[in-house]
């Protein structure tokens, strides 16, 4: 598995010069932070510590840090008549929209931030206009507002610029004066364009940052565009059953998240890495055929000129047989079944190699092979292992797990209706098959009460899919 971090991921510069600003200032005595100085738990604790808190007291003249996200006017004034010294980390960024918005609403200009009305920074731009600025979600919520001659737009600084252009195409077609005031912050936009890109490459993304920060959300939603996307605070957070078969994997991180977060989700990366190498990912030779090889060089080397035709004939099995198949363990092949028999199939899967596959592979039910496959036939496999005896044990049912998780996601999401054959009967509930194995609680099965599930064994249940556990393989339904 091979770990790659985006080259522009976590503190951002106005993140970095805050917490900067509020370790310095706290070696003079307590500071106080209006709200968590940034989105991120484990800093906030970190800094914490230093001497950086948040509840203000208001009692007593203090050192107040006005955070990234800056504040209204109206709190400047507040601090300055309650007697406070304040430490402004207001990012320039911030700085720079609060006074474009202001300026525009002086101007005249009907105000518009896209932006989520709850977040600090909005809510700071919006009070420099005497809160006369609109705040929107969406282009269909501005769809829904009537709209002045003279409109001036503009973004919380974390926003995409996808979205924001819609806004800018809308009111391009419905307002004579459209002022566009360009604050996205280019930390933003360049992580997120990375992050994009990193996402096409690889097979699964791991987004570092703190649940509440908007901009970690976003790269977040950006990466599950491309792939498979987690998001998590801490190292703690990462699950072994995410990196399972894959083979590179991307890191980003939200502009609040410190380089020791970062570096601490990466090294527990580097050890699950190396169980699974461990565990699974061992290089699998079909066969070493070293010595045959060199016993064949041998015999060219030896063969006189008068045997050209024996020698053209054993060049030929030398190329033949130098065409060694490496396999990995993860590894999809398309194979061809050469021998079957109730409880395991021989699959040709090339390279002169013939795989084993077991029943138990072939689906999660109980199958009999013998009905389910047939000489001649082609199957898509996942390459498992080797056991002992060198043998290279198959799986059907892994080979299509993704393929069937996607369907079933999609179904989710849909809210179809699913069909799958009930497999066994288990502790609260029954087990059917969709693909992998799905479990339906038994208070979902019926809308009354059912003492005894017998006679649902083998029947075809009419289903929708209310949970996915990749990590459990499993679906509840
Ligand atoms: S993301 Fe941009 S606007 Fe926000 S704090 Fe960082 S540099 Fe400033």
């Amino acid at each position: 598995m091979k770990i790659i971090i985006a080259e522009h991921a976590g503190f951002c510069f106005g993140v970095r010069n805050a917490v900067l600003t509020a370790e310095k200032a706290a070696r003079n005595g307590p500071v106080f932070s209006l709200g968590p100085l940034i989105h991120n738990q484990q800093e906030t604790t970190r800094l914490e510590k230093l001497g950086v808190k948040e509840k203000i007291d208001t009692k007593q003249e203090s050192s107040v840090l006005i955070r990234t996200h800056g504040v209204g006017p109206q709190v400047y004034t507040k601090l300055k008549k309650q007697g406070q010294k304040i430490i402004d980390a207001t990012c320039p960024h911030v700085r720079k929209a609060q006074m474009a918005a202001k300026e525009a609403q002086e101007q005249g200009y009907q105000v518009f931030v896209l932006g989520d009305k709850n977040h600090a920074e909005v809510q700071g731009i919006v009070a420099w206009t005497e809160d006369k600025a609109v705040v929107i979600a969406s282009l269909e919520e501005l769809k829904k507002l009537e709209l002045q001659d003279r409109v001036a737009l503009l973004a919380q600084t974390t926003e995409t610029e996808n979205r924001f252009n819609e806004l800018i195409s809308y009111l391009q077609t419905k307002v004579t004066d459209l002022k566009i005031l360009p604050t996205i912050c280019s930390a933003t936009r360049i992580r997120q364009a990375v992050a994009a890109k990193l996402a096409q490459e690889v097979d699964l993304m791991i987004v570092v940052g703190g649940q509440h920060s908007s901009n970690t959300k976003k790269l977040t939603e950006i990466c599950q565009k491309y792939v498979s996307t987690y998001q998590v605070e801490k190292a703690q957070d990462l699950q072994f059953c995410w990196f399972q078969n894959k083979k590179k994997v991307g890191v980003t991180a939200g502009a609040s998240t410190p380089d020791w977060i970062i570096k601490e989700v990466v090294e527990q990366m580097e050890e699950f890495k190396e169980n699974n190498q461990g565990e699974n990912t061992e290089e699998i030779k079909v066969e070493n055929q070293g010595e045959t090889i060199k016993q064949n060089q041998e015999e060219i080397e030896e063969t006189t000129s008068e045997k050209t035709d024996e020698l053209t004939q054993s060049t030929v099995n030398l190329d033949d047989q130098i065409s060694i198949q490496t396999f990995q363990p993860g590894d999809l092949v398309k194979g061809t079944v050469v021998q079957v028999s109730s409880e395991e199939a021989l699959i040709d899967i090339g390279g002169k190699s013939e795989g084993v596959l077991p029943v138990t592979e072939f689906t999660n039910y109980k199958a009999d092979l013998n009905k389910e496959l047939q000489v001649g036939e082609e199957i898509l496999v996942e390459v498992i292992k080797k056991d002992k005896e060198g043998n290279i044990i198959l799986s059907r049912k892994k080979a299509y797990f993704n393929e069937v998780m996607d369907k079933l996601e999609q179904a989710q999401k849909a809210g179809e209706i699913i069909e799958a054959p009930v497999t066994d009967i288990v502790k609260g509930g029954l087990l059917v098959d969709v693909g992998v194995r799905g479990f339906v609680p038994a208070s979902q099965v019926e809308r009354f009460f059912v003492k005894d599930f017998k006679e649902y064994l083998q029947k075809t249940l009419r289903l929708k899919v209310l949970e996915l556990d990749i990590c459990e393989r499993t679906t509840f339904l």
